[in-house]
């Protein structure tokens, strides 16, 4: 997988990111049932003076999730402690988070999947109750004390939601699980980003980008900085040609197909005839992982209706024949 087309973000990235940041739910574009559940639920919450029940993010990475625990807390005035399962590899990492917190601050756990299993187990208790039992000694003297904790409010986030214990599932109040974004739902998201980077874009060129970002958000702003980087540079006017010139340049083709999904693509329909070809075989043609084709490659052409997935193994649809230039079995001559 590219760079350019990853969905997850780099380091570099992760510094800069805020800027293009909606700070409201109003300015959160897209994801309509997502916000008005989540508005409505804040709203109760403010209406009644007491803190939202516990949200929990679902979804793939650079749709926004990170985003949405920094618009809750801001809706609701509050402060936003933030950190992720990774960084809690013991109770106590969390028990240290949790004490520190104010009154209806709002607590964001990224990737909540990843925390440690004996922390799972305190969290449980601070959901329901806003307390833990800290324990105090060790050995036979070890005793637990609970500790009043400030009542909060949990944002988990997860790209794996099936991973996730149901007894810390259940805990939740409310669980969005956010969609890939439509290509309309893109363009709004490019065009805004163009406007706070003080780039002139045309409607066109914002329409290029969004069709070659692959639902999501993340990659659409990446592709922008490239696209306004190829434009400062080489003193071009920011519209439809230099949107091509420069996602050339980074291999993204017009669907948003980096180079190892049209060898992947090219390998089902050159090689094997458009399938079915197994998994396994499939890779050492392409001379890739199997787990790379199948948790990065693959969902995204089955997604685009490119690739269809069948108990024999992968084949390529009509519309994965035409995009590689093929003429599909069956097809009349031109
Ligand atoms: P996640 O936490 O799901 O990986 P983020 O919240 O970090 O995703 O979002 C990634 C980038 O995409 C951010 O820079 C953010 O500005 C942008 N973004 C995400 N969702 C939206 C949206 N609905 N509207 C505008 N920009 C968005």
């Amino acid at each position: 997988m590219s760079d350019e087309l990853s969905p997850q973000a780099t380091t570099f990235e992760q510094g800069y990111e805020g800027a293009l940041r909606p700070a409201t739910l109003a300015e959160f574009v897209g994801q309509a049932k997502v916000r008005s559940q989540l508005a409505l639920l804040l709203n109760a919450a403010t209406m009644q003076q007491r803190t939202p029940d516990h949200i929990l993010l679902a979804g793939p990475p650079g749709l926004g999730k990170t985003t949405l625990s920094m618009i809750v807390a801001t809706e609701l005035d509050k402060p936003l402690h933030q950190t992720s399962g990774p960084a809690i590899q013991h109770a106590g990492d969390l028990a240290a988070v949790l004490s520190a917190l104010t009154p209806g601050e709002v607590l964001f756990i990224d990737e909540i999947h990843r925390m440690a299993r004996s922390a799972e187990e305190m969290l449980y208790l601070a959901m329901e109750d806003f307390k833990v039992d800290i324990m105090v000694g060790k050995g036979a003297g070890a005793t637990s004390v609970p500790l009043e904790l400030s009542p909060f409010t949990l944002v988990g986030a997860t790209t794996r939601s099936g991973l996730l214990p149901n007894p810390l599932r259940d805990r939740f109040g409310f669980t969005a699980h956010l969609e890939f974004y439509a290509t309309d739902e893109l363009v709004s998201v490019v065009r805004r980003a163009a406007g706070l980077l003080g780039f002139g874009l045309s409607e066109q060129g914002i329409e290029e980008i969004a069709g070659r970002s692959r639902g999501t958000p993340r990659i659409a702003n990446r592709l922008l900085r490239r696209v306004r980087d190829f434009s400062l540079v080489h003193d071009t006017p920011g519209d439809t040609a230099t949107v091509q010139a420069a996602l050339a340049l980074y291999d993204v083709d017009e669907h948003g197909l980096d180079r190892l999904d049209r060898e992947v693509l090219r390998a089902v329909v050159e090689r094997f005839g458009g399938g079915p070809v197994g998994l396994s075989t499939l890779a050492v043609s392409v001379g890739e992982e199997a787990e790379t084709i199948e948790a990065v490659v693959e969902p995204f052409l089955v997604r685009t209706g490119l690739l269809t997935r069948t108990p024999r193994g992968r084949v390529a649809t009509r519309l994965g024949w035409e995009h590689i230039g093929a003429v599909p079995p069956g097809a009349p001559l031109a």
